[in-house]
């Protein structure tokens, strides 16, 4: 049955989506692959990355809109949500620090079909990205090449990129530049890391680039922004993402605790029915319902352009993440030995969720950020 659901100025029917991805979830959690076919072909219908504006090709989805279609696919697969998530990452970025025909050329390139990852984690720079030791240098010859040199981890989704938005140094420094590196190019090496925890199927990288030389026109505006701004406007996109990826993760969970506590008896009672069993489901229910809140009054700061939207984006991640790791626990409790194997839906959620209280500002960075921000306005 068609579930048309209105998306900006186009119509993305969920349901479509619901078939293309069909059962494949926990079979490519297994292999820790998604077919790129459907990566390509989910891109070019626009899903991965819905807030590009129309006249760019893309669906031109407003953040509250692009936030119910990521719990929407969240709730079916973290591992396709966080390619959304990097999809929509390098897009946003695109649009904030792209000069028009950067613009023109690349937004389309990503509601076509390919794809992108967005690198900014070095090995010596996780929580704090001012450890950067990544550069992008003009070569100086004359020809506006630059060259790019650095390594890069934990890159969601490189395994399946065309094109890697990678945050570096300007030249020497201190002010930054996000260049767009084809993974084709010379000196360019992606290398899957091996049995991550969770969003499998994502693939996570590492990143080699020696000496990659590239044109100007691969450096956003030409450079030379302030590193802070570079990364800020990565990780917000990503945390209003990656937040509302986590109400998915809860609506998957709280699906899977009723069902199992409806149909399941012990000692001649319902689950549902034994008042501790009842309390889980109690508090499920309740995470997911805080959760979407806080996602929608999130979206809806950034909607309006409020002056605190960033911290809104931090408060988001920060409570729909926890919610969501603490509510796949509470899930593998309710179902116990019937959720208890790597292919159930409770268990992907359990090993998808640790991931959202590291990514994007762990845990204990977002409470940082956010005890600052109440001890300025308060
Ligand atoms: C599944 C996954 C996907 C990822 N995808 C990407 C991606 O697509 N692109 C990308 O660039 N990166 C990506 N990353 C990297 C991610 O952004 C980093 O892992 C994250 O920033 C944390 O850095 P770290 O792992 O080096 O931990 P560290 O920074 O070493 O932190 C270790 C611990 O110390 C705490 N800590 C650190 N500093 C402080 C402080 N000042 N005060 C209090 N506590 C502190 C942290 O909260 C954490 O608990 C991904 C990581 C994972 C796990």
């Amino acid at each position: 049955m068609s579930n048309p659901t209105a998306i900006g100025s186009t119509v993305i029917d969920t349901a479509e989506i619901d078939a293309l991805i069909g059962d494949g979830p926990a079979a490519w959690d297994a292999a820790g692959r998604i077919p790129v076919e459907l990566l390509r072909k989910l891109g070019a219908s626009g899903v991965l990355c819905a807030e590009i504006p129309a006249r760019f090709g893309g669906p031109g989805a407003d953040p509250l809109a692009n936030g119910a279609l990521t719990a929407h696919v969240g709730a079916l697969c973290s591992s396709l949500r966080s390619i959304m998530t990097v999809q929509g990452i390098a897009a946003a970025a695109i649009r904030r620090f792209g000069d028009r025909e950067q613009r023109r050329r690349l937004l389309a390139d990503l509601t076509s079909g390919r794809l992108a990852a967005v690198a900014f984690s070095e090995p010596g720079a996780g929580s704090d990205l001012s450890g950067m030791a990544t550069r992008i240098r003009p070569v100086g010859d004359g020809s506006g090449d630059v060259l790019v040199t650095g390594e890069k981890m934990w890159i969601t989704g490189a395994a399946y990129a065309d094109v890697i938005l990678v945050l570096g140094l300007h030249g020497e420094g201190p002010d930054g530049a996000a260049v767009v590196v084809p993974t084709d190019a010379p000196g360019v090496t992606v290398e899957p890391v091996p049995n991550p925890l969770g969003c499998r199927a994502a693939t996570h990288c590492r990143v080699l680039l020696d000496e990659v030389r590239l044109p100007a026109e691969t450096v956003l505006g030409g450079g030379r922004q302030p590193l802070p701004l570079l990364f800020t406007t990565a990780l917000s996109y990503g945390r209003m993402s990656v937040a509302w990826g986590c109400v998915g993760i809860l609506r998957a969970c709280l699906a899977a605790a009723t069902a199992d506590a409806r149909s399941r008896e012990q000692g001649g009672v319902r689950s549902a029915d034994h008042q501790l069993v009842a309390r889980h489901i109690a508090e499920l229910y309740t995470s997911e319902r805080i959760a979407a809140q806080v996602c929608r009054y999130a979206s809806e700061q950034w909607q309006r352009g409020a002056t605190d939207m960033g911290v809104a984006a931090v408060l988001a991640k920060q409570v729909a993440a926890t919610h969501a790791a603490r509510g796949a626990a509470v899930a593998v409790q309710v179902l116990a030995s019937r959720g208890y194997t790597d292919d159930h839906v409770v268990a992907r959620a359990y090993r998808d969720a640790k991931a959202m209280e590291l990514i994007e500002g762990s845990t204990e960075i977002s409470q940082l950020i956010l005890a600052q921000h109440a001890l300025d306005t308060t």
